[in-house]
């Protein structure tokens, strides 16, 4: 069974002390901890200089009848999800799909939550690079991170997680998207929403060199520099349009990228 001793070591070896973090996290390959969640992120923060994670919360999504073409969405079809659509809070819980760390750190005394009613961000120590968000630039506190000389770190999860990919497809000139939320009593239109995640793993052949990796047991924590993470997807992107983009035929995200390439 892991301990925090043990999990401060694993952390510590990525020699991120000095650094600003963003972190991604699936817990379960670290098999039992006890207080699993508040434990793993003590270790984490005691390790790094400051953390952010996504708290995002996709509940307060709204799919309007119409909208811009080519918006990667089908509109009109989830009326029974606009129902249950609930505005933002922000006390609301992270969306479970983000995992259960986000939200202890969003629980934890001291920490700030954005809020953007669906990509917002907690963190500790991370005022500043939080600030930086607005409703026009959901991604901003990446940039703001990499100008820090900021890592991401991913423990136990591959790039198909890693938000800070999307703020370089941004840079990379690539399409991004229209979303609506509810927030209050007004749906609130969210532009500069990314696109399909789930290719992003193709960058991790291209960073290897530069990733640390480190492994206790089944489990393994990567980290890479966010200039370096940046650097890449661009020079990616800019050599093959369709770089990082999933293989699924039927991705409406994917497929409007591709619509903007090939016309
Ligand atoms: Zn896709």
């Amino acid at each position: 069974m892991l301990d925090y001793d043990e999990l401060k070591t694993a952390f510590e070896a990525l020699g991120l002390a000095n650094t600003p973090v963003i972190a991604h996290a699936s817990l379960q390959p670290f098999g039992y901890i006890q207080n699993g969640a508040d434990t793993v992120l003590q270790a984490l923060l005691d390790s790094v200089k400051s953390l952010i994670m996504p708290t995002f919360t996709y509940k307060t999504m709204i799919t309007p009848e119409v909208g811009p073409p080519n918006n990667g969405v089908t509109y009109g079809m989830d009326k029974d999800l606009n129902k249950m659509a609930e505005p933002f809070a922000v006390d609301m819980r992270a969306d479970t799909m983000m995992g259960i760390l986000p939200e202890a750190l969003r629980n934890r005394p001291g920490a700030k939550r954005t809020s953007h009613p669906i990509l917002s961000f907690a963190g500790v120590n991370s005022d500043l690079i939080l600030d930086t968000q607005t409703l026009y630039e959901p991604f901003a506190p990446l940039g703001a991170l990499a100008d820090e000389g900021g890592w991401a770190v991913l423990i136990n999860v591959d790039h198909s997680v890693n938000t800070s990919i999307h703020y370089a497809e941004k840079l990379a000139g690539r399409k991004q998207f229209t979303r609506w939320a509810l927030a209050g009593n007004r749906v609130v239109e969210c532009p500069n929403f990314p696109g399909d995640s789930s290719g992003f793993n193709t960058i991790a052949s291209y960073i290897k060199p530069d990733t640390q990796r480190v492994t206790l047991g089944d489990a393994f924590i990567q980290a890479i520099s966010l200039r370096r993470l940046f650097d890449a997807v661009q020079e990616l992107i800019r050599n093959d349009p369709l770089a990082l983009l999933c293989q699924r035929t039927d991705c409406e995200r994917c497929n409007a990228v591709r619509n903007v390439i090939e016309t």
